[in-house]
């Protein structure tokens, strides 16, 4: 394409490019997976950079499974074992490890608005959390008083070190109330997983809230700002050059999504690449070089990983969107990132 402001990759060119490049730092959906199915063409390229002694890491923005059962899924669809829990990162993970580095002072518990993937990693370093699952109105209401004037907290603040807050289907008033009031004691850490406003879901016409909303909720009624670990953000990246040695002018960022893959590898000096078998096309990224977001503008565009190695692989956007349907169904779980992707296949 003339003029495009990114250089298009397939297996001609591909090799050339691989010679700079040490570290593969991949997003999962819309790259490795699709909903519940492997990406086909994409374990045949892991296959190939690990042979060629390439380094490869797994970088989700999804915090409602741990590292564990993404590595089990991983193994499933046929990735190389290479390819396990110590080669994943995800948000769950990061705010598990930002706890513990920021030094969650012994004894001190965390209040958490989230779910399992979260729960496992903080299991995985013996930090306590509470507040986790249902908690009705109907359980703080004795129907006579007010239940916002007699709202009872369960942990005293000083007992409290930190309010981390993701996707939960339970969130409602009272969770908002005590994460609100557990925040008013200012060393109190607020951290937050991602900020992805929606999910995608099988029916395109229903807007499915992700972690952002909520996220946003807590922060206003707090007035606090959370750190923020997922894609685009720092910690991120920092827990990968702790975990890693990598050089970022040797490392390339692969993903689906401009607003979170590509600007993560921008913000901290990687190399980027956008794969079309997902959310975001090459109208996006045009969007993005005309309005001066060279942020989200990637260094390279493919149509999808097996294609940098010959595996051929053309699912239409209509045969994706059948995929999809069969494949997501909401019993798997309510989370599967790239909010607009089901959009963008209609
Ligand atoms: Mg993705």
């Amino acid at each position: 394409m003339d003029n495009f402001p990114s250089t298009f990759l397939d297996a001609q060119n591909f090799p050339a490019v691989l010679d700079d490049i040490d570290t593969f730092i991949f997003d999962a959906d819309g790259v490795l997976w699709l909903g519940e199915a492997v990406m086909p063409g994409s374990p045949a390229l892991v296959d190939f950079l690990l042979k060629k002694g390439k380094r490869v890491i797994v970088l989700t923005n999804n915090a409602t499974k741990s590292r564990a059962v993404y590595s089990e899924k991983l193994a499933k669809l046929g990735y190389n074992k290479q390819i396990g829990k110590n080669s994943i990162v995800n948000p769950a993970a990061v705010v598990a490890d930002t706890l513990h580095r920021q030094g969650l002072s012994e004894g001190k518990k965390v209040y958490l608005i989230g779910t399992q993937g979260i729960k496992d990693e903080l299991d995985d370093l013996g930090i306590e959390y509470f507040g986790d699952g249902p908690d009705p109105v109907e359980n703080h209401h004795d129907g006579k008083t007010a239940f916002i004037y007699d709202l009872e907290l369960e942990e005293d603040l000083e007992d409290v070190g930190a309010v981390v807050v993701g996707y939960e289907r339970h969130f409602n008033y009272i969770k908002l109330m005590k994460a609100a009031n557990y925040l008013k004691d200012e060393s109190c850490l607020f951290v937050a997983t991602n900020e992805d406003e929606t999910c995608p879901g099988p029916n395109p016409n229903t807007v499915i809230p992700d972690a952002g909303p909520i996220v946003a909720a807590v922060q206003i009624a707090s007035g606090r700002a959370p750190v923020v670990v997922g894609k685009p953000n720092t910690p991120a990246f920092e827990y990968i050059c702790r975990r890693w040695e990598i050089n970022p002018q040797r490392t390339m960022m692969v993903g689906d999504r401009t607003n979170t893959d590509v600007k993560f590898g921008k913000y901290h000096g990687l190399k980027t690449c956008l794969v079309l078998s997902g959310c975001h096309q090459v109208e996006d990224v045009l969007d993005h070089h005309e309005n001066d977001r060279h942020d989200m503008v990637p260094d390279f565009y493919a149509e999808n990983l097996g294609s940098l190695v010959g595996k051929e692989v053309h699912m239409t956007k209509k045969e994706a969107a059948a995929h999809l349907l069969e494949k997501l169904t909401l019993a798997e779980g309510p989370y599967v990132p790239q909010p607009s992707r089901v959009l963008a296949y209609y």
